[in-house]
């Protein structure tokens, strides 16, 4: 387990505050845009990473400093506020049924499945969801032959986890291209 950040309960307004003044101090790589690769061999991926692991590093401290954490899955990549929320109502209505002496009858423990299914049937769509959409992407470059793309999406699915951590959490709104501007240079 691994703490998850809760966006609908941070400080948006401190997390763009901190972001704006932090990324604006961020050299920007302009000569990788008019770069060009070799045929074989890139030799801008060093920078590339440089400056993307900057980004990211601001958008950590920012988090840290505005967004509440709060106890998550770590192993479930797709791992989201509405699934953290669906998973606290089921415990709190599990502890509220097992407080009464676990009654197999009554509203109660219709309450309690219903909060438990309701859970599980979001976990699984997410899950599904999720590896569609990666997978998706993964057959759309094969039918187009596009090996380079092919490839780096395959490694982009081994490392989801950390990666995808960043999409599913970003918050609605300005920060979007700010990860597409990331994901531009990278894919
Ligand atoms: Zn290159």
């Amino acid at each position: 387990m691994s703490n998850v950040l809760r966006w609908d309960k941070g400080d948006l307004a401190l997390y763009y505050q901190i972001t704006v003044q932090l990324l604006q101090q961020v050299p920007v790589p302009y000569d990788l845009l008019l770069a060009k690769c070799d045929d074989h061999i890139c030799t801008h991926e060093e920078d590339i990473n440089c400056f993307y692991n900057e980004l990211v590093n601001v958008m950590k401290y920012a988090a840290k400093c505005a967004i509440q954490l709060v106890r998550g899955d770590n192993s479930k990549p797709y791992w989201n506020v509405v699934l953290q929320q669906l998973k606290e109502d089921s415990i709190q209505a599990h502890l509220v049924w097992a407080a009464i002496g676990k009654p197999r009858q009554g509203w109660l423990n219709r309450f309690r499945l219903h909060c438990k299914y309701k859970y599980k049937i979001a976990i699984k769509n997410a899950a599904l969801a999720f590896e569609w959409d990666v997978d998706d992407e993964l057959s759309e470059h094969y039918l187009r032959k596009d090996m380079d793309q092919l490839w780096k999406k395959m490694v982009f699915k081994k490392e989801y986890r950390t990666i995808a951590c960043w999409t599913v959490y970003w918050p609605a709104g300005y920060c979007k291209p700010i990860s597409r501007g990331i994901f531009g240079l990278l894919f």
